[in-house]
């Protein structure tokens, strides 16, 4: 088994330096008629999501369908959520250690993705910080509103970048903190979600719908920017 698992990481490596160019964020309006996210191309950060993601081990719970590589078949760099065009991972060179949907009894609501050594985790889309928060499930974890209904968390980090706080505007890509461990998590990765639903309860972020990543349509200007 260790065998294995070493001889698909090093096809990922292998593969991923043959990949193509990082994905492109589009420029100008992404969210029309939504005032409060950031629009402009300006206030973007440096990130640019990878073009493929890879499962890390051949087993693992929820674990999507891949090729004889390890590459995740239904994985889009861009996606598209109400409208709305996220990363479908929000950080460089990681890989899956477990899927979205029922897990040991309970439901996982994200994705689990995991780089050796830790690395910065970006904002998936443009749109307004709403927590920058401790929890004990989730450790550090921040969650962002990114109009139409639609919002992001991304769960365990070791830290925040500075300054970041409720309330601020934020481009797409632009660095949260970096992966860690905090919260209930047995290694480093960072726990991220895609969430649907009304903010405005006395549920807030609790009450959203956590969506699948994997499950929603690419973004169709994908491969015209790179
Ligand atoms: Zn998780």
């Amino acid at each position: 088994m260790r065998t294995i698992v070493a001889g698909l990481a090093a096809a990922g490596l292998a593969a991923c330096s043959a990949s193509p160019p990082p994905a492109q964020y589009p420029q100008g309006p992404v969210v029309a008629g939504d005032r409060s996210v950031a629009t402009s191309r300006s206030q973007q950060g440096p990130f640019k999501p990878d073009y493929y993601l890879y499962a890390c081990t051949p087993n693992f719970s929820n674990r999507p369908s891949t090729d004889s590589n390890g590459r995740i078949l239904n994985y889009d760099a861009l996606v598209v959520a109400k409208g709305v065009i996220l990363a479908a991972s929000p950080v460089n060179g990681a890989c899956m250690t477990s899927g979205f949907g029922p897990r040991y009894g309970s439901m996982h609501k994200g994705i689990d993705l995991q780089a050796r050594p830790a690395v910065p985790i970006y904002s998936a889309a443009p749109g307004r910080v709403l927590e920058v928060s401790q929890q004990s499930g989730f450790g550090y974890q921040v969650l962002i509103g990114h109009g139409n209904g639609v919002y992001t968390r991304y769960a365990h980090l070791a830290y925040f970048d500075e300054g970041l706080a409720p309330g601020q505007k934020i481009g797409f890509g632009q660095p949260l903190g970096m992966m860690g461990r905090t919260g209930n998590a047995t290694a480093i990765h960072v726990h991220y979600e895609i969430l649907t639903g009304n903010y405005n309860t006395p549920k807030k972020s609790w009450g959203l719908k956590a969506n699948n990543p994997l499950d929603f349509p690419r973004w169709s200007g994908l491969d015209k920017t790179s």
